[in-house]
């Protein structure tokens, strides 16, 4: 597709057969294990059913072209995507991932992932998702600003306070969250801090925002131990990923008095049966960028992650992590998966074969979102909320959000993810079938 060309779902398609060449992702990528996991959720759908399609197709994908001038005068091209899934409970919401690998493919099951995933939880917001096909660490902080800037201004034409509000993800922070406020500020000609969330708190940023993800992994983990009886202040815990949702998660999973035993990023793999000390490795991963070389625990093969035992895995990086491959070779009791479709439909089924609890994405890491909800509400309001209102909050959605999605696991004899299609897609069908077809 070319550059700055939209396609929206609202007009007609010729049938139900015909899709679009782009929504013909193969099936092992993400928007392919996101169509998956839709049709296994269709035959629970009732009558609304019919309606399944829309889930299908984004709503709306706008690709652009990001040119900025490099530090030493030449020119760069970089891709920049921003997909709408789907707007009919809210506005569209989802962050912007900054990596060399960002396809279109990947942003859309992004996209999608969060309209279920705003769906089950309960807020009311449509998914969206962006990305720019960039490796952020080859460029200087000019760079990155001009990247960024450039990328907001061009999704200009369809983000907004009230449309569409980016929000941070892989690789992308605060301070790029400040950079897209200021330029969609300038842009309409006055400040709009409710356009992002994930902002500095000097720029109407929520208390409460940075630690919310993997907080809200922290709180459904102890809730799944819970219901099969392991006691969290002996439990051995596995991550892979130790950025803002895996560093957080195993910090407080530390607190709680459960042991880290092993730590994967993209740098290597560290072990320590006896466990590693968590504040230390986050302050290692802030001045050495990964966990690679940290004294406190031995190196480890990549490959041989999947095989350590533990009682709690948190994949908390990207896509795809835990497939055919590994699946089979997991030692766990509960996967919880702070990163969005680390496991495959097949990998899926292999862990629910072994009788592997898995906490799936749309519940599991759905704390970023609440408290982005939180943020624009206050953004909106002018009035901002203590740090214990935040996260006493939040874990009241967060708990409601398990304890709906268990419920309906146990009566329907199905896994919690599938539960959570379930719920999440009769709201946003349900919204759609009373909002109507326009014309
Ligand atoms: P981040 O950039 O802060 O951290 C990403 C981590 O993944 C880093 O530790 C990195 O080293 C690791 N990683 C990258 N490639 C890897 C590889 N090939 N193998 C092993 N580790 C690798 O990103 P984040 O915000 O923590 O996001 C992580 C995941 O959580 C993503 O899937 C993201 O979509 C999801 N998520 C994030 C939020 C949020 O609020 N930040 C909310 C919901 C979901």
């Amino acid at each position: 597709m070319s550059a700055q060309q939209t396609v929206s779902n609202d007009s007609p398609m010729p049938s139900k057969h015909a899709l679009p060449s782009y929504l013909h992702a193969d099936s092992l990528g993400p928007w392919g294990s996101y169509l998956q996991q839709i049709d296994r959720v269709a035959p629970h759908l009732g009558s609304l059913s019919r309606w399944i399609e829309t889930l299908k197709r984004p709503k709306r994908i706008l690709v652009v072209d990001v040119p900025i001038e490099m530090d030493d005068g030449t020119i760069a091209h970089f891709e920049g995507y921003r997909v709408q899934h789907n707007t009919s409970r809210g506005p569209g919401k989802g962050g912007v991932r900054y990596h060399q690998d960002v396809t279109l493919s990947e942003v859309m099951a992004l996209s999608a992932w969060m309209s279920i995933k705003n769906a089950a939880v309960n807020v009311p917001y449509g998914g969206a998702k962006g990305g720019i096909r960039v490796d952020p660490r080859k460029l200087s902080r000019g760079e990155l600003e001009r990247v960024t800037r450039r990328y907001t201004s061009e999704i200009g034409i369809i983000i907004g306070p009230n449309t569409d509000i980016p929000a941070p993800d892989v690789n992308t922070n605060e301070q790029v969250m400040a950079w897209m406020m200021d330029t969609y500020s300038m842009n309409v000609g006055q400040t709009a801090t409710g356009v992002v969330t994930g902002k500095p708190i000097s720029l109407g940023g929520s208390l409460g925002r940075r630690e919310a993800t993997g907080r809200g992994v922290f709180t459904v983990g102890c809730e799944a131990a819970r219901r099969i009886g392991l006691d969290i202040a002996s439990a051995r815990v596995a991550v892979q990923g130790f950025g803002n949702v895996g560093g957080i998660a195993a910090k407080l999973f530390v607190e709680a008095g459960a042991k880290v035993v092993a730590v994967q990023d993209h740098t290597g793999t560290i072990y320590k049966p006896s466990g590693i000390d968590a504040h230390a490795l986050l302050e290692h991963v802030a001045a050495q960028g990964g966990v690679a070389g940290f004294a406190g625990a031995e190196p480890l093969g990549d490959d041989d992650f999947w095989g350590i035992e533990s009682d709690i895995l948190i994949p908390a990086a990207l896509e795809g992590q835990i497939n055919e491959k590994n699946a089979s070779r997991i030692r766990t009791k509960i996967v919880v998966e702070g990163a969005n479709g680390p496991t495959t439909p097949i990998a899926d089924d292999i862990l629910r074969e072994n009788n592997v609890l898995v906490i799936p994405d749309v519940v599991a890491n759905a704390g970023g979102v609440t408290v982005s909800y939180f943020e624009w509400v206050q953004d909106f309001s002018s009035f901002f909320w203590t740090e214990d209102e935040i996260n006493h909050r939040l874990e009241r959605v967060m708990r409601e959000a398990f304890a709906s999605v268990w419920q309906v696991a146990q009566e329907n004899d199905v896994s919690v993810r599938t539960a959570a299609y379930i719920i999440a897609c009769k709201r946003i069908l349900m919204a759609r079938e009373m909002r109507g077809l326009y014309p």
